[in-house]
C-alpha cells in the first residue's frame, strides 16, 4: 500500500519529476554531484554549481547550502505534493523569474518576501 502511494504521488508530480530527472542526469554525466544525502524522505543532491532547486522529489543544493536552505527546499517538495501537475505554472516558474529580477524590481523586498518562497518557508519550518 506504501509503495502504491508513493507510486501515485510520484505520477501527480511527473512534470516537476521529469525535468530533475533530466537535470539529476546531467550533473552526473559532468561528474558534478560529490554528495547525496536524505532529508526527511527526501533525497538532497549536493553539486558543486551555485543556487539551490527543487523540482519534485528532488532536491538540489549547492555547497553553500545552510540548514534553513534544506528546510526552505523542502517546502517546495510539500508545495510539488499539494499542487502536483500546477507546480511548475505557480511555484516553479514564478520562482526563477524572482530570483533573477528580484533585485532590480523590488530591491528593497527580501527574496523570501515573494509568496513561492515565503510559502515554503512555512511548509519547511525555516526559522
Ligand atoms: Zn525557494
Amino acid at each position: 500500500m506504501k509503495r502504491i502511494k508513493s507510486v501515485l504521488k510520484y505520477i501527480w508530480q511527473l512534470p516537476q519529476n521529469i525535468i530533475a530527472l533530466i537535470y539529476l542526469s546531467y550533473l552526473i554525466v559532468e561528474n558534478q554531484i560529490p554528495a547525496i544525502t536524505k532529508y526527511k524522505g527526501i533525497k538532497v543532491y549536493t553539486k558543486y554549481s551555485s543556487g539551490s532547486v527543487t523540482l519534485g522529489n528532488y532536491i538540489f543544493i549547492s555547497l553553500r547550502a545552510t540548514e534553513n536552505t534544506i528546510k526552505h527546499e523542502y517546502g517546495h517538495t510539500r508545495q510539488s505534493l499539494y499542487l502536483g501537475p500546477l507546480y511548475l505554472i505557480i511555484i516553479g516558474i514564478p520562482s526563477i523569474l524572482w530570483a533573477m529580477i528580484h533585485k532590480t524590481i523590488a530591491p528593497d523586498k527580501l527574496y523570501n518576501w515573494f509568496y513561492t518562497e515565503a510559502w515554503a518557508d512555512k511548509l519547511g519550518n525555516v526559522k
